[in-house]
């Protein structure tokens, strides 16, 4: 929650760079959404029925992002704190993402299985979706759950975490422009908000962004209505650096893996694992970029590492590097917070980690790594492995077949050779373990907000 007094109607949104209170949001109250929930019914009666026009409208969409983009960035690193670049990066990214889901229509299939009976699937919406998504991406997580579930034919009720309510308030009013009334509604506030909404009898698909914990009593409250639920929860993705890896070519690709958007990515590299041979090198790449890299608040334009989003994750990080110190580790970079306003951390090398170190162990969602050394390679994938999440892994070397063959053996839902998080829109992203539920994105992410419908009838004679 943000860190200031409840007034009636609204809460203070905080500038992370200042730490200072510089906006306000809505404060909806969790008995205001049966109203926000009975208009996303009755509003999906006529989106459900054109999908044609459901494609010119998300293609509108698209467009009016992106016309929109000059107001969007800027109020988005304002709140979240990123560097404006990425910010805008991240708008572009949400605009492509209603243009992939415009373009997807379910496939009908016919069913043949000798008898006499022509079967048909069909497939069809499954009514008001709920949307909750967390703080580090709030456009392009927002837009990752409703640009699928409307062109599947849904309805959606978003709401954004209250870190970031604003950027994702305007984008609702930019599309509400070019939307019909009530197909998608945003709505902020702070809890029990999230909890009434994914509980709520009228919703029918749950997808949910966030931390394990809050997953857990997001799977057992929408549990009562029995609404489906998609859940892409944390990660704590390792890297594996085999023995022929080129460590100056990688080190930046490496570095930024671990420490974009300030580690506040849930497939940002968390842990290094590196032939000992190899150990002093690879601190030592990572460290120098540590130090040298440009730390300040988002608006600036030479910032290329910006605040940590909000104050109880900044303890949190701090609190981690401690714990990893006292437990014997040594910091090549870093370790403490940067002194003066906003919630600044300064980017951590962590060396000497005991392996049971919870920084090692959990999620730091920081600007903190641990680079831990290793003898052998099957106890490097065991240590990639010993972790209850399982959302992305990625393997570095000169050989590819070699390293392919090593990212095979990571349990997870992506791996990535010789680079880490990046996507693509046609791809399935599923964590496994404790890292999610389901299957978000591509045509897979599309069909997880249809359900199948089947006709059977005789065959013509
Ligand atoms: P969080 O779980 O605290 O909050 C996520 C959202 O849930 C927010 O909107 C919050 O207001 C809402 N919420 C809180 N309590 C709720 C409840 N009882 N019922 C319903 N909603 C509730 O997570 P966070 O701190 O905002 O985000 C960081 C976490 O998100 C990290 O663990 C990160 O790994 C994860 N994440 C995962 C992915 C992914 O795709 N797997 C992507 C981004 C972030």
């Amino acid at each position: 929650m943000p860190e200031t007094a409840r007034t009636a109607a609204s809460f203070a949104v905080i500038d992370p760079a200042t730490g200072e209170p510089f906006a306000e949001a809505p404060d909806r109250r969790p008995e205001e959404l049966d109203a926000v929930v009975d208009r996303a019914h009755r509003a999906w009666t006529g989106w459900r029925a054109d999908p044609a026009a459901r494609t010119t409208a998300l293609y509108a969409a698209a467009d009016a992002v992106e016309a929109a983009g000059d107001r969007l960035a800027p109020l988005l690193t304002r709140e979240q704190g990123k560097p404006l670049a990425e910010s805008y990066a991240e708008v572009a990214r949400t605009a492509a993402r209603l243009r992939y889901f415009a373009e997807l229509a379910p496939r009908t299939r016919r069913i043949s299985d000798g008898r006499p009976v022509r079967g048909e699937v069909r497939w069809r919406p499954l009514g008001p979706v709920a949307a909750i998504v967390p703080w580090n991406f709030p456009l392009q997580l927002a837009a990752a759950k409703f640009a699928p579930a409307l062109a599947a034919g849904n309805t959606v009720v978003l709401k954004p975490s209250p870190y970031t309510p604003l950027a994702t308030r305007l984008l609702g009013s930019v599309l509400a422009a070019v939307l019909p009334e009530d197909v998608l509604t945003v709505v902020t506030g702070r809890e029990p908000l999230g909890a009434r909404l994914v509980s709520h009898p009228g919703i029918r698909h749950v997808t949910f962004t966030g931390s394990v914990p809050t997953g857990r009593a997001v799977a057992a409250a929408a549990a009562g209505s029995l609404a489906r639920v998609t859940l892409e929860l944390g990660g704590n993705d390792a890297a594996v650096l085999l023995d022929d890896v080129a460590v100056e070519a990688v080190a930046d690709r490496l570095f930024w893996a671990a420490f974009r958007n300030c580690g506040q990515v849930c497939m940002a590299v968390k842990r290094v694992y590196v032939p000992a041979r190899l150990h002093s090198e690879v601190v030592e790449a990572l460290a120098q970029r540590a130090t040298s890299v440009v730390v300040g608040p988002g608006l600036d334009p030479d910032t290329r590492l910006g605040p940590v989003n909000n104050a109880p994750q900044l303890a949190r990080v701090e609190q981690l590097t401690r714990r990893a110190l006292a437990d014997g580790a040594r910091t090549a970079a870093g370790g403490h917070r940067i002194d003066g306003p906003g919630h600044f951390f300064a980017p951590t090398i962590l060396t000497g980690v005991p392996p049971d170190s919870p920084v090692v162990t959990g999620e730091q969602f920081g600007p903190v790594l641990p680079v831990l050394p290793y003898r052998t390679l099957d106890e490097a994938v065991d240590a990639a492995n010993g972790t209850g999440f399982g959302l992305g892994g990625s393997v570095w070397g000169t050989d590819l077949d070699r390293a392919e063959a090593v990212a095979d053996r990571l349990e997870c839902g992506t791996a990535w050779i010789n680079h880490h998080a990046e996507l693509s829109l046609a791809q399935p992203f599923a964590g496994i373990k404790d890292s999610g539920v389901g299957v978000a994105g591509g045509p897979w992410g599309f069909y997880g907000n249809l359900r199948p419908f089947v006709v059977h009838r005789p065959e013509e004679t």
